[in-house]
């Protein structure tokens, strides 16, 4: 994909007024150093010159308003005259003075700096100013040099993809799922008729949910290269401004850009920083205007657009999807959310394969050794890894990148990362296996219409550091109380493994107690599945359900069923973690089993999964042999 940014050229424009500057800059300097030549002249005291002019010895003068230059009658015995200077006093008899003693004298013309000086006080300032402004103007936009004030225009780069450079999805590794997603919309793109003809919907936006540096910048560019259309990208922070207005007219600007190249991509990374949810805002400090206005601007235009057979889709990034407004994720904006994560073993093993083929390797290198030493590691990590190790190389006059400097590079970029958390060490590591594995035993002995699918320790989002996959096995719309009976004990597993193997906690399961208390309470407050407070809704439902507000209030009650209550939500959360620590107990072995098996691989899923828990046992049942 060739970089031709779509830039207009103020630079020559800028150019100019710079020269025409320095010019006067050096005009100035040498204005300056005019009136230096006269200090060369001795300044003598007024009370001298008076004097010498009292004796007679003073032959003519020239008088100015700052400086009175003389010459003396006597020339010393060889060479020039005397000439000597004063500061002048205000003084009204001195022509007379001068008259009475025969000096010849004038008062010289006004001085050359100061006509050079008022020069520049004329021209200069403005010209200050109109350089001031250029600055603005380039820096709000490209095109800075058409409007005085281009504070409106978009400040987004365009990319059109060219045969030799442009990026594809085979230069994208270690997230197939997302890829799969996204070959959809390189379809859409590429065929809009297709599409149109049968009357379908092209979907406008599709949202990137992941970690920094996952790819999902490089997976845009790959859609745009795999489509052959030109890509628009964009930061959403570029669009909050100082002044209210700006951004929305940047919206605008963007997508009157994007309509004129569609078919086209519009990338907006860091799509929190507009999309922030407004509720979450409203009272602080007056909210935010600013970002209002330009998330309104986007959704209206993401609404407004219909080019049926020229589309323009927006994707965006965001690694906190949680914060988004939910006005954003409605249809016909970012309905479609793809996952793009950190990769695991295997995707780890392919993306340095890429970035391997760049630099020259030497043949005993094991990559595979490198990807199982790197878990946490997203695809800009590893990137930058093979970069440091060919640096390193390099450093010491090697020819080919080595094991150790693969080795040594790993060291540097967990250290660079471990200060931003997200690499584990070996004995935590340990604990997210047994607390995984829990979860996904516990999960598999439950009711309820789910499977464990798919169990991994590699980290993931911002701060689960592992996690346990259950997938429906069949649509359902109701659950029963086992069912959310169940669910409580699979969340407390995690927690339950580690008292089981450790007999200690870690902060690891602080949102899983969350969720399973949440559960229980809803059982208690909403669903009224309580035995001894009967089918009652002790909570009132307020609207915020489905913007995940969460807490509702709670109907009035008295202060007896209150604590009946929380009692109730207390032994339902009690006896589920009863429940997951005798399952645990009892499948002990099998927790081991799996958990040195995850530790080695990362990941377990599909029937390898199917097989190892399908040797778990319910406490109580008999156990065969
Ligand atoms: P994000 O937008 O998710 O923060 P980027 O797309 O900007 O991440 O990734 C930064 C760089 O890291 C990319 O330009 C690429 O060199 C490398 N990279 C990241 N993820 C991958 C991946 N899955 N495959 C190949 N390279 C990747
Ligand atoms: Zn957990």
């Amino acid at each position: 994909m060739a970089i031709r940014q779509d830039e207009n050229q103020p630079n020559r424009r800028f150019g100019i007024i710079n020269l025409v500057l320095i010019g006067f800059g050096v005009l100035l300097l040498f204005s300056n150093f005019l009136p230096n030549q006269s200090t060369q002249v001795p300044r003598v005291p007024y009370s001298l010159f008076i004097d010498q002019v009292n004796d007679n010895t003073v032959k003519r003068a020239y008088i100015t308003s700052d400086q009175i230059r003389y010459e003396l009658k006597e020339a010393p015995s060889e060479g020039a005259p005397t000439v000597l200077s004063t500061t002048p006093i205000f003084d009204m008899d001195l022509p007379q003075r001068l008259e009475q003693h025969g000096v010849e004298f004038a008062a010289a013309p006004p001085s050359k700096p100061s006509f050079i000086t008022t020069a520049l006080s004329w021209v200069v300032p403005p010209l200050i100013f109109i350089v001031v402004l250029q600055f603005f103007a380039r820096r709000s936009g490209m095109g800075g040099a058409q409007g005085a004030l281009s504070f409106t225009k978009s400040k987004a780069k365009v990319y059109v993809p060219d045969e030799e450079s442009r990026v594809t999805f085979a230069d994208v590794a270690g997230v197939d799922e997302a890829k799969t997603e996204l070959a959809e919309i390189v379809d859409f793109l590429k065929t809009p008729e297709r599409y149109a003809a049968i009357g379908a919907r092209i979907p406008k936006g599709v949202l990137l949910v992941g970690p920094p540096g996952t790819g999902k910048t490089l997976l845009s560019k790959a859609v745009a290269g795999e489509a052959g259309v030109p890509f628009f990208i964009i930061s959403g922070s570029e669009f909050v401004e100082l002044f209210v207005g700006a951004g929305a007219a940047r919206v605008r600007d963007l997508f009157e850009e994007a309509k004129k190249k569609a078919p086209c991509i519009i990338f907006i990374d860091e799509l929190d920083a507009i999309g922030k949810s407004r509720s979450g805002s409203m009272g602080v400090v007056g909210g935010n205007d600013e970002r209002e206005q330009t998330l309104n601007q986007l959704l209206t235009e993401m609404d407004g657009f219909a080019g049926k057979d020229k589309p323009v889709i927006v994707l965006a990034a965001t690694n906190q999807p949680e914060t988004l407004d939910a006005a954003l994720l409605r249809p016909g904006r970012f309905d479609r959310q793809v996952l793009v994560d950190r990769p695991d073993l295997s995707g780890r093993r392919t993306i340095l394969d890429i970035y391997a083929k760049k630099v020259k390797l030497a043949a005993v290198v094991d990559l595979d050794r490198i990807a199982q030493a790197t878990a946490g590691f997203a695809g800009a990590d590893l990137a930058n890894l093979v970069n440091e190790a060919a640096l390193l190389a390099a450093r010491s006059y090697r020819t080919q990148v080595e094991q150790a400097d693969l080795n040594e590079a790993i060291e540097r970029v967990v250290a660079g990362l471990e200060k931003k958390s997200r690499v584990l060490q070996p004995d935590e590591k340990k604990v997210v296996a047994y607390h995984e594995v829990g979860h996904a035993i516990v999960g598999h002995l439950m009711p309820g219409g789910s499977k464990v699918a798919k169990i991994s320790i590699v980290p993931r989002g911002m701060s689960a550091l592992g996690y346990t996959l259950q997938l429906p096995t069949e649509e359902r719309f109701l659950n029963s109380k086992e069912d959310l009976e169940g669910q409580i004990a699979t969340l407390l597993g995690g927690r339950s493994a580690e008292e089981v193997v450790f007999g200690a906690v870690t902060t690891g399961a602080a949102n899983d107690l969350q969720r399973a208390t949440d559960i229980a309470e809803q059982m208690v407050g909403t669903y009224g599945m309580s035995d001894t407070l009967g089918p009652l809704a002790y909570d009132k439902q307020g609207g915020s359900r489905f913007l995940g507000g969460g807490n509702n209030p709670r109907r009035v009650v008295s202060d007896v069923t209150a604590q009946a209550i929380d009692r109730e939500v207390r032994s339902l959360v009690d006896r589920a973690h009863d429940r997951a620590l005798s399952i645990l107990g009892h499948n002990r072995e099998l927790l081991e089993a799996i958990s040195q098996k995850i530790l080695e691989k990362e990941v377990i899923e599909g029937d390898e999964l199917k097989e190892l828990l399908a040797s778990s046992v319910m406490p109580g049942e008999a156990v065969a042999g």
